[in-house]
């Protein structure tokens, strides 16, 4: 699986990175605002469920699974 993220609907709410910190981090970017950073674009499939997670409860919608 291959996770993405919309930035542009990015507003750094953290959750996913609660849901799955292997793959999400929160940073600031360079004019100061909370985005999300990927750090693992491919993630084994041991990390599905907590992904999907992260998926579920993004309140901006901005991540996605692609297969
Ligand atoms: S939960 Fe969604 S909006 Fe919040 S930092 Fe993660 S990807 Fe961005």
């Amino acid at each position: 699986m291959k996770v993405t993220v919309d930035m542009d609907l990015c507003q750094g709410h953290s959750v996913c990175m609660d849901e799955c910190p292997e793959v999400f981090e929160v940073v600031d970017d360079d004019q100061g605002y909370a985005k999300v950073k990927i750090l693992v674009g491919e993630p084994d499939e041991s990390l599905r469920e907590k992904v999907e997670l992260a998926v579920k409860y993004c309140p901006n919608r901005c991540i996605k699974i692609e297969e």
